[in-house]
């Protein structure tokens, strides 16, 4: 029911592209209002005005404050420090996404770059703990909240040339599997999303900036878009309050 979304107030990391953008995107026509975090401003205010627009479209009155901050989720002393940044209206946080993430390289293990394998962990998984230890306290505080992490196939799977990859989101699903079982009984939601292939700049990242390259993962494929992955995501949001969506598998029908 659209409704459970008026005048929520989503926390969103990586919302500057993909999964994150669209999920903002359609957070805001349900008339929530979203703290959009990212590394890259230009781009967070891109999705923030697709976002008053997508507000705008919707005729809601409710909802529609949005705020971007350029935020670096692997950095310790920008999680902490995060919540002074926000503006009090939309300090009290009904719903965490902790969206950003990558993969960088598809190296074998021994040649992959000890920078990159610290770099892959510091976002995917020291980030999201950090900034869910952050908010949780406020939320067993409330009593109530939703935690939705993004998880992957590959947090369930393990393939070669994904080694740090499929590390770092089997931590994610562990972490979020546990988070859920200490949450039972309170009033706090927690989710795991798990999609399979989706097209965003994510193989851009993965070959470094080889469009090409990137591009020839899809190949043969039909690759979800991000929308696909929002509609999960608000979905599980909107749920009644009694109802936690734990996890959700999300694959394009030519994957398996
Ligand atoms: P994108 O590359 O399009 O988006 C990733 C987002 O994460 C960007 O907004 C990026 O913004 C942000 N980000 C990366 N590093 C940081 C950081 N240190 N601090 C803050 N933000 C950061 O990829 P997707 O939308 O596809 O990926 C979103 C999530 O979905 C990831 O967790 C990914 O692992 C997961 N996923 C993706 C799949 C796919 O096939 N695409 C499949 C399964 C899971 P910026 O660069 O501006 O900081």
């Amino acid at each position: 029911n659209a409704s459970r979304l008026l005048n929520k107030t989503v926390l969103i990391t990586g919302a500057s592209s993909g999964i994150g953008a669209a999920t903002a995107v359609l957070f805001a026509k349900g008339g929530s209002n979203i703290i959009l975090l990212a590394r890259r401003a230009e781009a967070l205010a891109k999705v923030q005005a697709e976002c008053t627009a997508a507000h705008q479209a919707s005729g809601l009155k409710e909802g529609g404050k949005f705020i971007s901050i350029p935020f670096d989720v692997s950095d310790r002393k920008q999680v902490d420090s995060l919540l002074d940044k926000v503006p009090s209206d939309l300090r009290d946080v009904d719903i965490l996404v902790n969206n950003a993430g990558f993969v960088l390289g598809v190296e074998h293990v021994g040649d992959i770059a000890q920078d990159d394998v610290e770099a892959m962990f510091k976002t995917n998984v020291f980030g999201l703990v950090h900034l869910t230890q952050l908010l949780v306290k406020e939320f067993k505080a409330k009593n109530k909240g939703h935690v939705i992490n993004l998880g992957s196939i590959a947090g369930r799977e393990a393939y070669a040339g994904g080694s740090i990859y499929t590390a770092t989101k089997h931590a994610v699903r562990a972490f979020t599997g546990s988070l859920l079982r200490e949450l039972v009984n309170t009033q706090v939601r927690v989710t795991e999303i798990d999609p399979g292939m989706v097209e965003t700049e994510f193989s851009v990242v993965r070959y470094r900036g080889d469009e090409g390259a990137a591009k020839n993962v899809y190949k043969g494929l039909q690759p979800l878009v991000g929308e696909d992955i929002a509609e999960e995501i608000v979905w599980a949001a909107a749920r009644p309050p009694h109802v936690n969506i734990a996890e959700v598998l999300v694959f394009p029908v030519n994957q398996a």
